[in-house]
């Protein structure tokens, strides 16, 4: 695994458009040459396109800015080759197969014992039917493996073995519907119903249109067109994602590891962020990081006792000041520029009309190379916020956890009797961590906060490579112990590139742009028409503050993107109440799906 720093700074490359009015003064021209020098690695060049074309200042401003978020030429395979809008005429059918996976309850738990002797896995066996009878050239044509009795690969074997297999992934498995929750469905969570607009039911978002799309695109394809890869094309779909993937995606990545080998593959496209409408402009925000985790398990011993003789501060009360102090000790807010968010507030700066000012102002001094507007920027970001709040009540800022490691105390369990002193308590607290930081230096961080306090209330504390204790002699009320929960903590992924010097980047930006440029409301023959900016889809980097899958895929390639081809909000309700999709969306997705698999078979970049 190559940490890649291809975000600093995004670069800009010949597909960036420049053109605007003449006119210009010298005066903001040499003040942009910095940002400029900054920006290019061939200043001049991109000087001599500044002195031909813009106007104002803010222009200037827009034009250099956009020259930062460079973005990839519309591409859609050739038509003659096979017309992927062909795919509308199925509608019908995508729908059917849709409703079809929906109906079929393949949800996961949190604890679940081994197949064959847990039956809540047998539901995968009747999955893995379905697919068989709804997708017959799809089983036809590709190689199918169960591997962990439930998770699934196929493989479609390419003519030229020089190229690397193009990997799609998706997960079978859905999160449960709550008992509790069935009344305030507006339709049955497994009844998969379509009411005209909207397919609904638990998994038609997360994650089952993936599968469907890429199931769908290719059964399409193999009906409708004679196309056959040249490069291997590999489905992989996990079946416990939503149980943190230990068994699916890991089963998945041993078979394929052993049969192919590592750094093997040339593009990874998974479950992830879609489309938003941020300030008025249309992004494409693929997920090219995903924090990092750790479950820290933090458990203090004492001696126990009758109540009728308590202590000042029995363990809960020692453990609720241990709490207190990592509470009042927050992960700072920060941005480094590796980040996949600064990628983004680059094309935010320079693409959305509606950005707030002081952001924007701060994005372009950042630019321009003022440290102070730099170090100053994660505050900024979390002031202006990022459009509307699309989180609930009760839970924080989204911003502030893109630009941080999150802390959440979720887990308490001590004390069993009411005449019994509590002599072992247990917190489990969840921190997602940073691009900017590591699962070493998480745990460093919370075992000096957490020492202070442990001298403070004479506890003795180890863990993560540290310990320490009162000096001998003095009173020790007990200890702590800070191990990972559940499993080892993770680290940030890898940062996937989003230059245009990444030929997987131009393929899949390039794509997206180009069946965002040739969907039916725009285009009337399939083709691709020539978007303005603002009416295009603009791609930019983002990050996952969860995980997927692709967390057990980083040996076999840095080219990972998490990215849902449709608009967020037309695939509403993961994870909670009234999960939908809008059927047109999916079609979409489907499109995208049979684009993305021929423009990478055709290239010989990646
Ligand atoms: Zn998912």
């Amino acid at each position: 695994m190559v940490k890649s720093s291809s975000l600093e700074p995004l670069l800009p490359h010949n597909q960036t458009s420049h053109s605007r009015s003449s006119k210009t003064s010298i005066a903001v021209l040499i003040s942009l040459f910095g940002l400029l020098t900054l920006l290019s690695p061939s200043p001049l060049s991109i000087l001599t396109s500044a002195f031909s074309h813009p106007s104002s200042s803010s222009e200037l401003d827009s034009v250099a800015l956009r020259g930062s978020c460079g973005q990839a030429k519309p591409i859609l395979p050739p038509s003659d080759q096979h017309n992927i809008s062909s795919v509308w005429e199925y509608k019908d059918e995508i729908v059917k197969w849709h409703q079809g996976a929906i109906k079929i309850p393949t949800e996961v738990f949190d604890e679940m014992g081994e197949p064959g002797e847990d039956k809540r896995w047998d539901i995968f066996a009747d999955f893995h039917k379905y697919l068989e009878k709804a997708y017959p050239l799809v089983h036809k044509h590709l190689q199918r493996t169960v591997v962990d009795t439930t998770a699934l690969v196929y493989e479609w074997v390419g003519t030229d073995e020089s190229l690397k297999p193009l990997f799609l992934t998706a997960h079978q498995d859905v999160v449960p519907v709550l008992p509790d929750t069935v009344y305030q469905w507006e339709q049955p969570p497994f009844g998969a119903v379509y009411d005209g607009t909207y397919i609904w039911g638990r998994g038609s978002n997360d994650d089952k249109s993936g599968l469907t799309a890429v199931m769908a695109s290719i059964e399409l394809l193999l009906s409708t067109s004679d196309f056959k890869p040249r490069r291997t094309i590999i489905l992989g779909f996990g079946s416990d994602e939503e149980a943190g993937g230990q068994r699916g995606a890991p089963a998945i990545r041993d078979w394929l590891l052993e049969k192919y080998g590592a750094d093997s593959f040339s593009l990874i496209v998974d479950e992830g962020s879609g489309m938003q409408t941020v300030w008025g402009q249309t992004f494409g925000l693929p997920a090219v990081a995903e924090k990092g985790k750790l479950n820290l398990n933090l458990t203090v011993s004492t001696l126990g006792g009758h109540s009728s003789v308590p202590p000042p501060h029995t363990n809960i009360g020692l453990t609720a000041r241990l709490i207190t102090a990592l509470e009042d000790n927050p992960n700072p807010i920060e941005l480094e520029k590796k980040s996949p968010i600064w990628g983004f507030l680059q094309c935010a700066a320079g693409y959305a009309a509606d950005i707030p000012e002081s952001l924007k102002e701060s994005t372009v001094k950042s630019i321009k190379g003022d440290k102070k507007a730099f170090k100053e920027l994660p505050e900024t970001f979390v002031k202006a916020g990022l459009g509307e709040s699309r989180t609930g009540p009760g839970q924080g800022n989204g911003v502030q956890s893109l630009l941080s490691t999150t802390q959440a105390v979720d887990i308490i369990n001590g004390g069993v009797k009411v005449n019994a002193l509590p002599e072992v308590v247990t917190t489990i607290v969840n921190y997602r961590i940073d691009v900017s930081s590591s699962v070493q230096a998480l745990q460093d961080r919370i075992f000096s906060i957490l020492q202070s306090k442990a001298e403070e209330l004479s506890l003795s504390i180890s863990g993560f490579g540290h310990s320490w204790s009162p000096p001998s002699g003095t009173f020790v009320r007990g200890s702590i112990s800070l191990t990972p929960a559940f499993e080892e903590g993770l680290d940030p992924a890898p940062i996937s590139p989003t230059d245009l010097g990444s030929a997987a980047w131009r393929l899949l930006a390039g794509t997206s742009r180009g069946v965002y440029a040739s969907r039916p409301e725009v285009s009337k023959d399939g083709k691709i028409v020539d978007l303005s900016d603002e009416e295009g889809l603009v791609m930019a980097p983002f990050m996952s503050t969860g995980n997927t899958d692709t967390r057990r895929y980083w040996d076999f390639t840095n080219n990972i993107y998490r990215w849902r081809y449709f608009p967020d909000e037309d695939g509403q309700g993961a994870h909670t109440i009234n999960e939908r999709i809008s059927a047109d969306a999916l079609v979409e997705f489907v499109r995208f799906y049979q684009a993305l698999i021929l423009v990478v078979d055709a290239s010989n970049e990646v």
